[in-house]
């Protein structure tokens, strides 16, 4: 262990950087970190996914690892270090992605308030789904336009819009446009254009 004197201890207190100041002490803080990161994520899964937030597409690493009853726990999500986007790193909204998952205030299920209601109720996938197919076709058959004032032919759907999330890759984007103008709808958003 390196010896300080009191000067020096003052000298190194006076100093921001600290990075400087242990490795003067003789600590290594880059060692401690690294060492306190393995016992953490040692032996985990490690998934690799992107951040939800935005267009920019920052990759994550997930590190999960299974608990005695052989549930998956999220241990660790951090910015992925191979990759071209964001070498690693992470805004400080992408660095909260944890939270998605691990908030208690995280809703899990579809929640639906019915026209006038005040209170929301939880739905099953299933039946949301339904729902949503449902007032898509009633909407679609109650606001299509076959041909526009002056005759042309034009199906199309006036009665809907259509807005793709921040995450979407570009496929999941060229795959969205495909079914939205199958359906007819001709105003069509992007979140990552915003
Ligand atoms: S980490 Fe930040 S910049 Fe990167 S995709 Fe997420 S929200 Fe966008």
């Amino acid at each position: 262990m390196a010896t300080v004197s009191r000067g020096d201890f003052f000298r190194f207190a006076g100093l921001t950087a600290g990075a400087v100041v242990v490795s003067e002490l003789g600590f290594d803080l880059a060692q401690a970190t690294a060492i306190k990161r393995d016992l953490r994520i040692a032996g985990a899964t490690e998934s690799h996914s992107i951040c939800p937030y935005c267009a920019v597409g920052c990759s994550l690493i997930a590190y999960t690892r299974k608990d005695a009853s052989g549930k998956a726990q999220l241990l660790q999500i951090e910015g992925d270090p191979d990759s071209p986007v964001n070498e690693g790193r992470l805004c400080p909204k992408g660095a909260t992605t944890m939270q998605l998952a691990t908030s208690v205030r995280r809703v899990e299920s579809p929640m639906y308030r019915a026209p006038g209601a005040t209170e929301w109720q939880k739905m099953s996938w299933d039946d949301v789904l339904d729902k949503l197919a449902q007032r898509i076709k009633d909407t679609r058959d109650q606001t299509f336009v076959a041909t526009d004032a002056k005759g042309n032919l034009v199906n199309r759907t006036e009665g809907m819009a259509f807005a793709g999330g921040a995450a979407f890759s570009s496929e999941e984007g060229y795959v969205a446009t495909k079914v939205m103008r199958g359906l007819g709808l001709i105003y069509l958003e992007q979140q990552a254009r915003v």
